[in-house]
């Protein structure tokens, strides 16, 4: 190869390193700086900065943190749970408790994704004072938050962990119960709903289940990748 060409590979590796960087990137394959990637990625940070100081609801008197959500903007594969509990109020993190690692589990050793692969968000963004569920004004003011996150991403299936993510986004007050399994629609994607990694901490019986409806999930992103 002549020496000119090298030396324009080197450059170009360089200005991706160098964007990569600016983005605060440290750890991503080369493939993923494309320009969707990067659209999605700076779509979402601008979210992020305005919702930072976010005082919509009461839960922002309480918080540590806001848990804005976490992983790929081009996730193929979105996770929605119900709001953050004391770990991830502390860490801004989603999922990184007991729960999280359940959750991980699946993802990674069920699935066969890399966690950092899919976007783990929930339906609010701040923690509830002694983890109670989220009221319906809570609800309320936050969905825009994830609505917008889920218009950025666009990922090809949601899956709606327990019953808040699954009646804000299958549009039913039904229980988990009865929901999970089937398939739903939001924004014209996807949804399967199946029971929060926190149910399954104390009822052993709900892994068959949830193993069930991830196996769905598994087979619809199998079929799709096939056609
Ligand atoms: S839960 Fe959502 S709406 Fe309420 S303060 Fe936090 S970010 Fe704002």
């Amino acid at each position: 190869m002549p020496r000119k060409r090298i030396a324009k590979i080197i450059d170009q590796a360089e200005q991706k390193l160098k964007l990569l960087k600016e983005l605060g990137i440290s750890e991503l394959p080369r493939e993923k700086v494309d320009p969707v990637f990067r659209k999605k990625y700076q779509a979402l940070e601008r979210l992020r900065k305005e919702m930072s100081d976010c005082q919509r609801c009461e839960l922002g008197k309480t918080r540590t943190c806001i848990v804005f959500g976490e992983g790929d903007p081009n996730a193929e594969v979105m996770f929605v749970g119900e709001a953050p509990g004391a770990e991830e109020d502390l860490s801004g993190r989603p999922f990184v408790g007991a729960a999280g690692r359940i959750l991980t589990d699946i993802i990674e050793l069920g699935m066969k994704i890399p966690r950092r692969e899919v976007f783990i968000g929930n339906v609010v963004k701040c923690r509830p004072p002694e983890n109670r569920d989220p009221d319906p004004e809570e609800v309320k003011e936050c969905r825009g938050f994830l609505e917008r996150q889920i218009e950025i991403i666009r990922p090809r299936v949601i899956v709606a962990l327990g019953k808040h993510a699954a009646h804000l986004l299958m549009g039913s007050g039904e229980p988990i119960s009865r929901l999970r399994g089937k398939w739903g629609e939001f924004q014209g994607l996807p949804v399967m709903p199946t029971y929060h990694p926190a149910y399954l901490l104390y009822n052993n019986s709900g892994k068959r289940e949830v193993w069930t409806d991830i196996k769905q999930v598994i087979q619809y992103l199998e079929k799709e990748n096939l056609e």
